[in-house]
């Protein structure tokens, strides 16, 4: 049990999920949490490490080989996720109080991406009963013969997890693996492994089967690397930076696991000037503030079409500093904290970068207050000095840097010459110009004359050092599924 500032009591248990029980650590270790908008350490989290994991291993890979879980029928497997996207729905509250508190990102924001991640649960649930193979009719050696593909789960997933939206980026790896039939061991990130601990305690009280899910928190380096090297995972799915992406593929040659990747951005927003600009500059807004800036797609490097530039740039940044920062907890705040100290050291030398690499200055550039991690929202004007750090490197908070631009033929290279390619937003009142750009653009998710919007039958993910795979809809059970052709010579 633990009490927060505001008189929140959250209970939780406090433990690793292994084969179904609540456990501690093998070595009793355990890592400091804190509160992001103070700086306090408010909780220590089970510090899980290669003993913790193989034992977590040994679970799932136990729950998969035995049949546990597929010798449900599909149906039943369907009517299990409802169950336990009822018991996240039913915690909702918790779990978004939880998140905000651990993570710093205003209320609206964590409901927003659990009710996601519930939505989710669902839409998986329901391809439980939709993994068919195809049937072919050919001849082997003159005979007739009948050959059907079959689906298979690819076996025991291990999922590593960052922290800027904690459990939804968790429950959004555990959805499509279960529906496929896999089971999982689940690392999320030690800045925030609150909301996956409370999780771990209601997936212990929900009746699934034992080692279905495992959940183990721990550091990066040492449980998160335990992972990528353990021969019992047969797939890796991460969502994090694209440095620590790299290293797992070259981790994942050991056994060949299979990866998926959703990696790091820095995504080009085109506001051409026909735009309607009612609508475009709140949206250009939103696209780089929402959660601080703390967001793989945030629509980080604006792009102005000239005649409006200054205009448009003027009042992005006026718009920036009457932003309200403040706890999440707070319902007028709009900005929260960024994660943690190193997260605001790292963002604060990227401004200074910034001024010391000749980009103007045009609203914030500092820390806010003298508690917790705030940065000021950041809007840079880069007219001159194009090819400077913050328009090419990941920044990862609240900083945007706004350029001109002349015309759609500039859109190629402004958009793909980056090393990334997650996102991209095109605001323009013409129809030809918005549909020439997002064919233009290489990257997997296209706004137009909106930003940020996903659903989950909508495929998401990178293309080049963005990441590899989608996640989410059709194309996001993929790679949780292996194909068998069988063929069957008729008598
Ligand atoms: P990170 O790569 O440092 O950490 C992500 C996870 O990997 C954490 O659980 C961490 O403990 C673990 N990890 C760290 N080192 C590891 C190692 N050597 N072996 C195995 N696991 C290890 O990333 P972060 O700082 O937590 O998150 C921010 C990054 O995540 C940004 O680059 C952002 O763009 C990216 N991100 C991408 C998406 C997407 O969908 N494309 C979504 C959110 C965040």
């Amino acid at each position: 049990m633990i009490t927060f500032e505001k008189g929140i009591t959250v209970k939780y248990a406090n433990k690793l999920l292994i084969d179904g029980e609540l456990v501690g650590t093998a070595k009793g270790k355990t890592f400091d949490v804190e509160d992001p908008a103070t700086g306090q350490v408010i909780a220590q989290a089970p510090a899980g490490d290669a003993e913790d994991i193989d034992r977590a291993v040994r679970a799932a890979r136990h729950c998969f080989d035995s049949g546990a879980w597929t010798s449900y029928t599909a149906a039943d497997r369907a009517a299990t996720m409802w169950k336990l996207s009822d018991t996240v729905a039913a915690n909702i509250d918790q779990l978004s109080e939880l998140e905000v508190i651990d993570n710093g990102m205003p209320l609206v924001f964590a409901r927003a991406s659990l009710n996601s991640a519930i939505n989710g649960l669902r839409y998986y649930a329901g391809m439980c009963t939709k993994l068919n193979g195809i049937t072919s009719n050919i001849s082997g050696g003159g005979r007739q013969m009948h050959a059907y593909t079959q689906r298979d789960p690819v076996g025991v997933v291990g999922a590593i997890t960052p922290w800027n939206a904690p459990l939804a980026t968790l429950i959004n790896k555990i959805a499509p693996a279960i529906a496929a039939g896999c089971a999982l061991v689940c690392k999320p990130a030690e800045q925030t492994p609150l909301t996956s601990l409370r999780f771990a305690e209601l997936i212990a009280a929900s009746g699934l089967p034992r080692g279905l899910i495992n959940i183990v928190t721990g550091l990066g380096s040492v449980a998160g690397a335990a992972i990528a090297n353990h021969p019992g995972v047969d797939k890796v799915t991460f969502t994090g930076s694209t440095e620590v992406g790299k290293g797992l593929v070259q981790a994942a040659s050991g056994n060949l696991k299979r990866l998926t990747l959703e990696l790091g951005g820095k995504s080009p927003v085109f506001l051409f000037d026909d735009a309607d600009l009612e609508r475009a500059i709140p949206a250009c807004i939103m696209a780089i503030f929402a959660n601080s800036g703390q967001v793989c797609f945030a629509g980080s490097r604006l792009y102005v079409q000239r005649r409006i530039f200054d205009e448009v740039v003027n009042r992005i940044a006026k718009a920036a500093k009457e932003m309200r920062l403040g706890s999440g907890l707070d319902a007028a705040t709009q900005l929260g904290p960024l994660v943690s100290q190193k997260q605001m050291a790292r963002v604060l030398s990227y401004i200074e970068s910034g001024i010391t690499e000749g980009a103007e200055l045009l609203s914030g550039g500092a820390r806010f207050g003298d508690k917790g991690y705030f940065v000021e929202p950041t809007v840079f004007a880069n007219q001159n000095a194009q090819d400077i750090r913050i328009v090419r490197e990941e920044i990862f908070g609240p900083v945007l840097v706004a350029m001109p631009f002349d015309n759609l033929d500039d859109v190629a290279h402004i958009a793909n010459s980056s090393p990334y390619g997650l996102g991209a937003g095109i605001f323009s009142s013409n129809v030809s110009t918005v549909h020439k750009a997002a064919q233009i653009i290489r990257a997997g998710n296209i706004w137009i004359n909106c930003y940020g919007i996903l659903d989950k039958s909508m495929p998401f993910g990178g293309f080049r050092q963005s990441g590899w795979g989608r996640e989410h809809g059709i194309e996001g059970i993929e790679p949780y599924l292996e194909t068998k052709s069988v063929y069957t010579m008729l008598g």
